[in-house]
């Protein structure tokens, strides 16, 4: 069986994850592709329909697809967009849905992960094939939402409001603090000075083995 990227063209995001230790409390298991809301998923491999639909409040808007034994999951759909029912044979390049930024996700992006017939989560690097993605994908803080941005800041502790993607003033605050924290001018705006120290730089303009 060969497996290739869902969102032929897009590639892991270097912030929030490639497969392993991460962020997140007890790693990540999948790799999360950064791409438009409403890019096409495709399949990555053939197989079965499982799940579709609302899958949870983690994945959002989904589907679950066994590719011969391999588990295979596509989370973060726009909310409604998926386009297989349970039950159906898909092929690779069928078209699964729609991205998003369903369930629990802060900006659009397919978060995707790979299960071996034994249970075991793989690192999609181990066995993606093909010139269709990116390995050394990476993104520009200017274009992340300021819902991600938002999360961002209550991660660090400077923000404590609802991630609402709205510009109010708790979230002009917590850019305020944070500026005053990190000895920047305090502006209360998301410059791009500001999101250069608030991304870390170095970090997430490393590339793999870099
Ligand atoms: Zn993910």
């Amino acid at each position: 069986m060969k497996f290739y990227n869902p969102v032929p063209g897009h590639g892991p995001t270097k912030i929030a994850d490639t497969f392993g230790p991460g962020v997140r409390p007890g790693g990540h298991t999948g790799w999360d592709f950064r791409c438009p809301t409403f890019t096409p998923v495709v399949a990555s491999a053939p197989g079965y329909v499982y799940e579709a639909g609302f899958l949870n409040v983690d994945c959002g808007w989904g589907v679950r697809v066994n590719s011969d034994g391999w588990p295979i999951s596509y989370c973060h759909f726009t909310d409604g967009e998926v386009r297989v029912n349970v039950g159906d044979l898909v092929d690779y390049q069928t078209v699964l849905g729609l991205s998003g930024e369903s369930g629990n996700a802060v900006y659009p992006h397919l978060h995707a992960s790979w299960e071996n017939p034994s249970g075991v989560k793989i690192d999609p690097a181990t066995i993606l094939e093909g010139e269709g993605w990116i390995r050394d994908g990476w993104v520009d803080p200017r274009d992340l939402s300021l819902r991600h941005n938002q999360w961002v800041l209550r991660k660090r502790g400077y923000y404590s409001g609802t991630l609402d993607g709205l510009w109010g003033p708790l979230t002009e605050q917590a850019v305020r603090d944070f500026q005053g924290t990190v000895s920047i001018a305090r502006s209360g705006e998301l410059d791009a000075v500001t999101l250069a120290v608030l991304y870390g730089r170095g970090k997430w303009s490393r590339r793999p083995g870099g």
